[in-house]
Order: C-alpha cells, then sequence, then structure tokens
C-alpha cells in the first residue's frame, strides 16, 4: 500500500513532473492511487500525494455504491466559469480538518487516458470542484493555499490539533477543541 504524503510535507508544495504519455508503468501506478483513493473514502487522488510527482490523478465522484474510476494523464484545466461557490473541502493531506474553498462551479479540462488518447471533459458540480483541487495538487498546491488567507489562518490552527489528536487520512469531520 503507498503512503499517503500528508501536509507540511514539501513535496505536497512541488510543481509535479509531465508524465510520458503511453507510459505502462502509469497503469500500475493508477490502480495503487485508486485502491488508496477508496480505501479512505476519497473522490479524487493526485500522485504527488502518494510521494510520486507526477501529472497524474484518479477520481470517482459518481455514486458511492457503484466503483467508476477515472483516470487523468497530464490533466490541464482550460477553462472554469460561473458565478464562484464556496463549499468545504476535505484532502487526505490534510487529515482531520475541512476546509471552505471558493471556485466556479464548471470547469473544462483537457487530458489523456492511459492509453494515450485525448480528451476533454466538461463537467459542473463534485467533478468540476474535484478535479480542480487534484489539479491544485499538480501545481504544489493543497486546501492551505487555495483558501483565503483569513480561512487559512483558522485552518492552520485546527489542523495543528487535529494533528496532536492522532487524525489520519480520509478523516474529515473530526473535530478537535481549540483552545
Ligand atoms: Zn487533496
Amino acid at each position: 500500500m503507498l503512503k499517503i504524503i500528508t501536509s507540511p510535507d514539501p513535496l505536497l508544495n512541488q510543481i509535479a513532473e509531465p508524465c510520458e504519455i503511453g507510459d505502462k508503468s502509469l497503469k500500475k501506478l493508477a490502480k495503487q492511487m485508486e485502491r488508496v483513493m477508496y480505501d479512505t473514502d476519497g473522490v479524487g487522488i493526485a500522485a504527488p500525494q502518494v510521494g510520486v510527482s507526477k501529472r497524474l490523478i484518479v477520481v470517482d465522484c459518481g455514486p458511492e455504491d457503484v466503483r467508476d474510476p477515472m483516470t487523468l494523464v497530464n490533466p490541464e484545466l482550460l477553462e472554469t466559469w460561473g458565478e464562484p461557490e464556496i463549499e468545504e473541502e476535505g484532502c487526505l493531506s490534510c487529515p482531520g480538518i475541512r476546509i471552505p474553498i471558493e471556485r466556479k462551479p464548471n470547469a473544462k479540462v483537457k487530458y489523456h487516458d492511459l492509453k494515450g488518447d485525448a480528451w476533454v471533459v466538461e463537467c459542473d458540480g463534485l467533478l468540476a470542484r474535484c478535479l480542480q483541487h487534484e489539479i491544485d495538487h499538480l501545481n504544489g498546491i493543497t486546501l492551505f493555499e487555495a483558501a483565503s488567507p483569513r480561512e487559512r489562518i483558522k485552518a492552520l490552527k485546527l489542523y495543528e490539533e487535529a494533528r496532536r489528536m492522532g487524525a489520519k487520512p480520509g478523516d474529515t469531520d473530526f473535530e478537535p477543541k481549540v483552545r
């Protein structure tokens, strides 16, 4: 099982390297990431979160009882649009907390699949939010950097407490007491 890298590991703030299109080893990595994502009840995971600095993400934003993972190689956010919405997001790399993040509700993302074919997906709702979150990871941006300055200060305090209380990747609704 791959190890999940948690904040403040500097690896999470690195810009990930592009994948070689059609690289056969990506399939194995994607499968391992998938397993970590389902084991921790996540809806998305980016390679840097398991210590691999590559532009590869796996998401599954469908119904909870159906496993339908989508692997995106070298995903690129082409466009986001719509009135920005604020929603709480959790992250395997920031266990124990959720942070309100403002994002536009629609996204258009270009990517390759594991076979090397190129695709463009246009989406909204959870998938659009999730893809923006995971692509942020490829650019070295965690929830702390994506949050507004005010939310960041609050979140860092909560996160410190959650870590001290032993929050694990996958915990999102951990509620530490902040004194
Ligand atoms: Zn994340």
